[in-house]
């Protein structure tokens, strides 16, 4: 039986167990982990264990999933899906033939999801517990998150990621921002499961926005360290998030300057900011 570390006071608790890969497991309630499965580049299979059942969300490799499962002796009892991409669905198929777990997900044609969900639903999931469900449209038209208020988790897919957010590909600015308003109302405890590992690469650009941002500095010593080390910068505390992710900060004047500075025009707070700062990172 693996033996999991106590946490720590500031809830991180990651460690570093003798797996064949080293998963970081984080221990969320007495009876609870969460593991980020690392897949392709640099995506995370985020799976909840429970009393020898599995909760995965996003299965975009079936092998990564199975590995995990068998190493642990699971039973995969639930797939959660938060967009359609194939990075977050591509194992669906062959894990719910061979497991049959319950599977939710959105409604943007997922072949073999039989719960949709367009958010606002509240599931309680045997084992698991509450789960809300949250519509956050922007990276995707029907993009939804999970957050379990108990353990205080947070999985959002490819909406709100570590300093950064989740490219528009089929919604609007106006919709991105409303979800990443949403997602920021949540506690500061709240641990947000990225689907991922772009902590690095937004954290440069988080840098331009905001080079005196003392938190952001902190950050990139924390996960400049973490990666170095082979392990996630995830979760991480939404917190802390919101102390430095300039998509959560544009009502802070220093960002609203920046990305007015960028455009080339006055832009108000909230809305114009995101979208200015939206734009600059893409071409960034
Ligand atoms: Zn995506
Ligand atoms: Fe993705």
């Amino acid at each position: 039986m693996v033996r999991y570390p106590e946490p720590t006071p500031d809830g991180s608790c990651l460690e570093t167990l003798p797996l064949s890969k080293p998963y970081s497991i984080l221990r969320t309630t007495m009876t609870m982990q969460a593991v980020a499965l690392p897949a392709f580049r640099d995506n995370y299979l985020w799976c909840l264990v429970h009393e020898g059942r599995a909760l995965v969300v996003d299965p975009g490799d079936a092998a990564v999933v199975e590995q995990w499962l068998k190493e642990q002796q699971l039973h995969l009892s639930y797939l959660l899906i938060t967009h359609h991409h194939a990075d977050h669905i591509g194992g669906l198929g062959e894990l719910l033939e061979r497991h049959q777990p319950v599977v939710y997900g959105p409604d943007e044609g997922i072949a073999g999801i039989q719960h949709i969900l367009r958010g606002g639903e509240a599931l309680s999931l045997d084992g698991f517990g509450h789960v809300d469900v949250l519509a956050i449209p922007g990276h995707t038209r029907a993009h939804i998150a999970y957050y379990l208020p108990e353990p205080a988790l947070l999985f959002c897919g490819d909406t709100l990621f570590s300093a950064g957010c989740g490219r528009l590909f089929e919604g609007t600015p106006a919709q991105m921002y409303q979800s990443l308003q949403s997602l920021a109302a949540l506690p500061d405890e709240t641990r947000v499961c990225c689907s991922h590992e772009y902590t690095e690469a937004n954290l440069h650009f988080a840098a331009v926005v905001e080079p005196d941002n003392r938190s952001r500095q902190a950050r990139s010593e924390e996960v400049a360290l973490l990666r170095a080390a082979g392990k996630p910068s995830l979760p991480v505390l939404l917190g802390q998030e919101r102390r430095y992710n300039p998509f959560l900060r544009c009502a802070v004047p220093a960002v609203i300057q920046q990305a007015s500075q960028e455009a080339g025009q006055a832009l108000g707070a909230g809305l114009a900011t995101f979208t200015a700062l939206r734009a600059w990172k893409d071409r960034f």
